[in-house]
């Protein structure tokens, strides 16, 4: 069965919850399509608005961050069931900018990945690495390491649920857009890392994203390849280009 394509905003630490609501409204009308599933991930504070914005229309309201605890003394930190109590079902786990500023690890990943799917969660688990890596030839060695820990004790069942987010970090923010080749064969990588951690069903099932500097203009080839199932995407995911991104055929 062909995969469908997912489209998700990453909006990172921008818009007011009253910025949020005229984001969707302008937004709403551009981005349907029913062959994709779109979402918006949203700073905590803005799911809920966003979410009274979104109603009766195709687009799901997802969040950026979550943590691996049910509540308890976690000053800042959102549980599962915040989450989920408000209609949440989709989480951005593990994002480069979460590694690198707030110290997550591919065992706090993991530990969120677990969480997430435990509450009925879909996980959109980030991967990726950075300039040195690919410059030094270890980036599908790199990325089978940070999927292997990321799915330690997550059924099969649940991963084929799962999508993952190829983002080559270096492509992230930059402009610098990996060529449609690159993208394609890490997310083959992932794929057949996939297949030999369960196997071809689940590797088959379970979609993966491209995500770094996607655009309206680059959209289409990327997403044309037989191994990216949509993007992950910032800076665009905020501006009507998205709509356009999202009608990437
Ligand atoms: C991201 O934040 O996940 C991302 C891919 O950002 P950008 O599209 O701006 O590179």
């Amino acid at each position: 069965m062909a995969r469908k394509k997912i489209i998700a905003g990453n909006w990172k630490m921008n818009m007011t919850p009253s910025q949020a609501v005229e984001l969707v409204n302008t937004l709403k009308p551009l981005v349907v399509n029913d062959e994709v599933d779109v979402v918006f991930c949203v700073p905590a504070i803005d799911i809920i608005p966003a979410m009274e914005a979104a109603r009766g229309t195709n687009i799901q309201i997802g969040a950026e961050n979550m943590y691996y605890e049910e509540k308890g003394a976690f000053t800042g930190e959102i549980a599962p069931d915040m989450l989920t109590d408000v209609g949440v079902k989709y989480v951005i786990i593990g994002h480069s900018e979460r590694r690198e500023y707030f110290a997550e690890t591919d065992e706090t990943v993991n530990r969120k990945v677990l969480k997430a799917f435990e509450h009925g969660i879909t996980p959109i688990i980030c991967c990726g690495e950075s300039l040195t890596q690919r410059e030094q030839g270890i980036t599908i060695d790199w990325i089978r390491q940070q999927i292997k820990i990321a799915f330690l004790n997550v059924t099969a069942e649940q991963a084929a649920s799962a999508v993952i987010a190829y983002e080559p970090i270096w492509a992230i923010g930059t402009g610098k857009v990996a060529t449609t080749e690159q993208a394609q064969e890490v997310c083959k990588a992932i794929r057949d890392c996939i297949a030999e951690i369960y196997d071809q069903t689940t590797a088959e099932a379970i979609r993966i994203q491209y995500g770094g500097s996607v655009s309206a203009s680059s959209a289409p080839e990327l997403f044309a390849q037989p191994d990216i199932d949509g993007g992950l995407v910032g800076g665009a995911s905020l501006k009507p280009d998205f709509g356009a991104i999202v009608n990437y055929k």
